[in-house]
């Protein structure tokens, strides 16, 4: 099961993801991770994103790519692989798509999760974290038994700085623009599932399902 995942912040898409692992058996790959990882370990290709984050450079797309050919030759990519993250451009899945052909792994299915501006709003203004250990509650999805403090380490809870309604429009904005393209891509290819992710995990798992039944 070859799979990309797709969403907004906010939509679930690391909910649905772990999800999906779960029940598929196949490697979560987040490109960012898999980037960290690579310059962690210093690979060849770690060095030489390296040197271009080093002079503060975006890492260029063919390094990237290469990261994501080896990464979905490994062993545990033999059922498949869920990729999310990538990829985020029109040029990024040309070269992609060409990629997953050439090592016999093209993508089967694009899971876009969609969700409306006012649930999101929802969802990411009334987000409260927890400084000292990463809890994560929601004012009315999943209070703190005591408000403003975490449940886990009695911390103060805070807001995230960039969880504002004039930040979720502007990187809302920039997530359509971005990926559009890239979605047009992959629905000449007719592999476009999208989603109604402003439902409950459960029921929008159940929607994934049915829409990953249609490749397995
Ligand atoms: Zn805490």
């Amino acid at each position: 099961m070859n799979i990309l995942i797709m969403g907004p912040a906010g939509a679930g898409k690391g909910t649905m993801s772990e999800r999906i692992v779960k029940e598929y058996d196949i490697p979560h790959i987040s490109t960012g991770d898999m980037l960290r990882e690579n310059v962690r370990n210093g690979t060849e290709l770690g060095k030489e994103a390296k040197s271009y984050m080093d002079a503060g450079k975006l890492v260029p797309d063919g390094v990237i790519n290469a990261m994501v050919e080896k990464r979905l030759l490994e062993p545990d990519c033999q059922k498949g692989y869920l990729l999310d993250g990538f990829p985020r451009t029109l040029v990024q899945a040309e070269a992609f798509g060409e990629i997953a052909n050439k090592i016999g792994k093209p993508v089967e299915c694009v899971i876009a999760l969609e969700v409306g501006f006012d649930i999101l709003v929802d969802r990411i203004t009334g987000r409260r974290i927890c400084p000292n250990c990463g809890a994560i509650y929601h004012i009315k999805g999943h209070p703190s038994k005591v408000e403003g403090i975490c449940d886990e380490c009695g911390g103060e809870l805070q807001q995230r700085k960039d969880d504002t309604v004039e930040k979720l429009r502007q990187r809302m904005d920039e997530y359509e623009n971005s990926t559009k393209p890239v979605i047009d891509y992959f629905d000449k290819l007719g592999v476009v599932e999208r989603i109604d992710a402003g439902k409950p995990a459960a029921e929008v798992f159940e929607d994934v399902k049915k829409a990953l039944s249609k490749v397995a």
